[in-house]
């Protein structure tokens, strides 16, 4: 038999009840109750929404995850771009002329490939999280990608020259 449950508003004791009961007494404080439909429904509908919150919580908390990923991966990117920036300037000064050259091809087509592989794994945002929080996929992300690389490898250069001044 299905049994229902509330609790008594007089001592908030534990009162388990047959579907459709309409007065129940309260084994604890002995009070007699009327069952009000309506109250039981709100109970049941609070229990509904807490649970949709903690979903909505788990849903949040999972979406911040990708995103932390998300930029992780972006600040490695701009580093091996500045890194490989660097090494392929100093290989062409101190070690063979044009040795440089396949680094700065593979610059060339990861600086168009990259951002817009990195725009494609923005990840999706759940509907609870609100527009403001929402990393936002597109032409506009795309673009900032691509001046981050470009800023990276005026990085990298600047980075080897001040090297090379060091060591010549
Ligand atoms: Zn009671």
């Amino acid at each position: 038999m299905e049994i229902m449950a509330m609790k008594c508003p007089n001592c908030s004791g534990d009162i388990n009840y047959a579907p459709g009961q309409r007065v129940v007494k309260c084994p604890y404080c002995d009070s007699t109750l009327n069952i009000d439909t309506a109250g039981v429904m709100a109970e049941a509908e609070l229990q509904r929404e807490r649970a949709q919150h903690a979903d909505i919580q788990v849903e949040r908390d999972n979406y911040l995850k990708k995103v932390k990923k998300w930029h992780l991966i972006k600040k490695i990117y701009y580093g091996v771009i500045a890194a490989a920036t660097g090494t392929a300037y100093l290989l062409d000064k101190f070690v063979r002329d044009g040795l440089g050259t396949p680094i700065v091809v593979v610059l060339l087509m990861s600086m168009v490939a990259c951002p817009i592989w990195l725009n494609g794994k923005v990840p999706d945002a759940p509907l609870s999280v609100e527009n403001g929080f929402k990393l936002k996929r597109g032409f506009g992300t795309t673009a900032k990608l691509f001046v981050m690389t470009l800023l990276s490898i005026l990085g990298g250069l600047l980075l080897a020259v001040i090297i090379e001044e060091i060591f010549e």
